[in-house]
């Protein structure tokens, strides 16, 4: 450390430190006298970044112990949870120095990407199209607007290179602009004075302010039906926590899905807040973080990594819709935010709120308990109660008026009536593309990805089959890759062939589609927003139709196949159906009429269709319980995944072999406290060419199993040659 900077290191603060004539960022941890043994190059601090550590010591503590919790490197949590750097910060960085407070980055110019054809026609193009040029193509005519280029990279790889080309036919232009300060939620809102309080609402309220003002707040549950209005309550608590002088903290599972509750958290409390999101550019997301680390803004709202938003004395940390799997983070730093989120507010002695209407067992059960408070709403906020729903069984609907085996007579004659009553309605089916598989009638093959072990799925308006884990496409072939007969066939049904049949059947309806292949970022607060302007007569959609929409001109909801999301190898798989269910239900009849429900399926028996169709939350989570009691599974036991895999087969069955083996060894194993299931091969066993492997810890104390995966990973850390190994604490995806 340099002499000038004694003082003026403090854990949490970014350094500049040369390594290898390079210059790179690094955190100061801690501050130590003397290299500890073993260590053989000490690197002189070359510069600090900024002047106030990026991390506030509370914040920078919480990570540390989320760190030691997922078994994770230091280094990468707190890379993971800091903003960038500007560019070029390290190369202007004068020894000694530190960067400029207020030193902001230069304009991010962002590329906006039209299509011309107005003026020109594919046909006219010259040269033939190439299959990425013309799934661009597509994308751009199903918007009908300009798209910005990095929305476009969801939908084709090398999206920019495409592109030129496309451009140099004289079939799109693109245009280099400087981002809006926000390009989401950058429209001004009018303030709205709040309303007045339900009595549940007023109660929990209550409850939550008077928690707020004690010294080891707590953690609570507001379990609250779909309607309730939770959000209501979230706002007076945020509001008080601001009085107060506090800041909050307000996470949502997808920020471009809930335009609704930003819009009205800055009706409430105007500009006073930063709103966190991926389609934030790197200024604005750096802007954002001075300003709540200045103490300027004291209320931020973000999708998951907002957790980690350096909010000045967290006073109150809501998690909405807490059960959302979107929370896990399932890529390097893998972690989950609600729970986080517990940790955090306890740590800071903040109150935290998770909320609602389907919530995890895990938190239940806290709840249950006696670990966590419990709250609830259990009536709408809104004039109709929760609407009725009738399970259709499919298997009798061997005949429907439609001729398609999926649409039946119920629900077709439920939207001819929504339609003659000029209501809308949303149709849920969790399959995006035309059809899930196409396969040869003569040698039985279906097409699969080259590369992962499923099949690809049949995106007919772009004219390509496509993987939906790696994203490769290829064009439909027209003869069975097997066996060459002229034989394929398209099978299942997906929102795209969804779309077109009701577009078809219920003409002139207005039919909107709702799933990733169509929105991504901004568009989808555009179909959104059309919804609610009554501009949509039926919408389409994945589980993105599911989300916390408020829309009162909804009164029909179809689930096409409710049943769908219990096939996966997953024992959770129950818990998402019911989650699932109860909350696109819950769109239904938000508004002055009443809703209607219909689930289609070929398991009307099943526990978590049965207790999602008569809104009963409790019988859901009393049978689901006592299973998961039975065989040990969370909440009831703890769970950690490894996860292994290799470009060869054998060498990934054999590192995790060897990694489980570590475990076998140890006493916590023999001693019963610790079971291994595995290694087996991962459901999908292969997935961008590479083999998986995986197994699992389980135990009913979460300690001895720590112990073995903190054995499985310094296993992991001392190498295992060319295969790749992951440790997953609390793992969600079973995939
Ligand atoms: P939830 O988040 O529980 O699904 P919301 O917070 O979206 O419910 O509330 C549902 C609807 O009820 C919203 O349109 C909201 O404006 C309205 N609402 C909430 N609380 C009240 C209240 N106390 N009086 C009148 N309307 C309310
Ligand atoms: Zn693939």
């Amino acid at each position: 450390m340099p002499e000038e900077l004694a003082g003026r290191l403090r854990p949490g603060a970014r350094v500049a430190v040369p390594f290898h004539r390079r210059k790179l960022a690094a955190f100061v941890v801690r501050g130590r006298e003397a290299a500890p043994e073993g260590v053989t190059r000490v690197f002189r601090v070359a510069g600090l970044l900024e002047e106030e550590p990026i991390f506030p010591a509370e914040l920078f503590a919480f990570l540390e112990e989320a760190a030691r919790y997922y078994l994770h490197p230091l280094g990468e949590v707190l890379r993971a949870a800091a903003p960038a750097l500007p560019t070029g910060a390290l190369r202007r960085l004068k020894a000694g120095g530190f960067l400029a407070t207020g030193e902001t980055l230069p304009g991010r110019k962002v590329a906006h990407v039209k299509a011309l054809f107005a003026t020109r026609t594919e046909s006219e193009a010259p040269g033939r199209l190439g299959t990425r040029q013309r799934a661009l193509l597509t994308v751009l005519e199903e918007r009908g607007e300009e798209v910005p280029l990095a929305e476009l990279r969801a939908h084709v790889r090398e999206a920019r290179s495409v592109l030129r080309g496309l451009a140099d036919k004289g079939l799109v232009v693109l245009e280099e602009r400087e981002t809006l300060a926000d390009p989401f939620f950058g429209k001004p809102v009018a303030r709205e004075p709040p309303p007045k309080l339900r009595p549940a609402q007023a109660h929990a309220t209550g409850v939550l302010c008077r928690a707020l003002g004690e010294e080891t707040p707590g953690a609570f549950l507001l379990h609250g039906v779909t309607g309730s209005g939770k959000t209501e309550v979230y706002l007076r608590v945020i509001a008080e926590a601001l009085e107060r002088e506090r800041g909050a903290l307000l996470l949502v599972p997808e920020i471009a899905l809930t335009p609704q509750l930003v819009h009205r958290f800055r009706a409430r409390f105007g500009d006073a807040l930063a709103v966190l999101h991926s389609a934030l550019g790197e200024r604005e997301r750096d802007d954002a973080w001075r300003r709540l680390r200045r103490g300027e803004l004291k209320l931020a709202v973000g999708a998951r990594s907002a957790l980690f938003a350096p909010v000045p004395e967290l006073g109150v940390l809501v998690v909405d819709e807490e059960h959302d799997g979107s929370f896990k983070q399932e890529e390097g730093f893998r972690y989950q935010a609600r729970d986080m989120a517990l940790f955090r507010a306890q740590r800071a002695g903040a109150l935290c709120v998770l909320g609602s209407a389907t919530p995890s067992l895990e938190t239940f059960e806290r709840a249950r308990q006696g670990r966590l408070g419990h709250l609830s709403l259990p009536e709408r906020a809104t004039a109709q109660a929760l609407p009725p729903v009738e399970i259709v069984d499919m298997r009798r609907q061997r005949r429907t008026p439609s001729g398609h085996a999926l649409l039946s007579g119920p629900l077709d004659g439920a939207i001819r009536n929504c339609l003659d009553a000029e209501d809308q309605a949303i149709l849920f089916l969790n399959r995006r593309g035309f059809a899930p598989n196409v396969r040869c009638t003569s040698c039985g093959e279906a097409v699969e990805c080259p590369t992962c072990s499923v099949t690809l799925t049949e995106h007919r308006r772009q004219g390509v089959l496509r993987c939906h884990y790696c994203d490769y496409a290829q064009p439909r072939p027209d003869r069975c890759p097997s066996c060459g007969a002229d034989a394929l066939e398209s099978l299942g049904l997906g929102t795209e062939q969804l779309e077109g049949m009701l577009a078809e059947r219920f003409a002139p309806a207005r039919v909107a589609r709702l799933d990733r292949d169509v929105a991504t970022g901004r568009s989808v607060e555009a179909v959104l927003e059309r919804l609610r302007r009554g501009e949509i007569d039926l919408l389409v959609g994945t589980q993105m139709v599911t989300k916390g929409h408020d829309v009162p001109g909804v009164t029909l909801v179809g689930a096409v196949l409710a049943d769908q999301s219990l096939a996966f190898p997953d024992f959770r798989a129950a818990e998402r159906t019911f989650q699932l269910l109860s909350q696109v239900a819950g769109r239904a009849g938000r508004g002055e009429r009443p809703g209607r429900v219909l689930f289609q399926t070929f398991l009307p028996e099943h526990a978590a269709i049965r207790a999602a169709a008569a809104h009963d939350y409790e019988a859901f989570f009393t049978s689901e319980r006592d299973e998961r009691e039975a065989l040990g599974y969370p909440p009831f036991g703890r769970m950690v995944a490894v996860r292994v895999d290799a470009a060869d087969e054998a060498r990934a069955r054999h590192t995790a072999d060897e990694l489980a083996r570590v475990v076998r060894g140890l006493a916590v194993h023999r001693s019963g406290d610790v079971m291994v299931l595995g290694p087996a091969a991962a459901p999908i066993a292969r997935l961008r060419g590479r083999y998986r492997f995986r197994f699992l810890l389980r135990g009913r104390q979460l300690r001895p199993v720590r112990h073995a995966a903190q054995a499985v990973a310094a296993r992991i850390d001392a190498g295992i040659g060319n295969a790749r190994a992951v440790v997953d604490v609390d793992p969600v995806s079973m995939l």
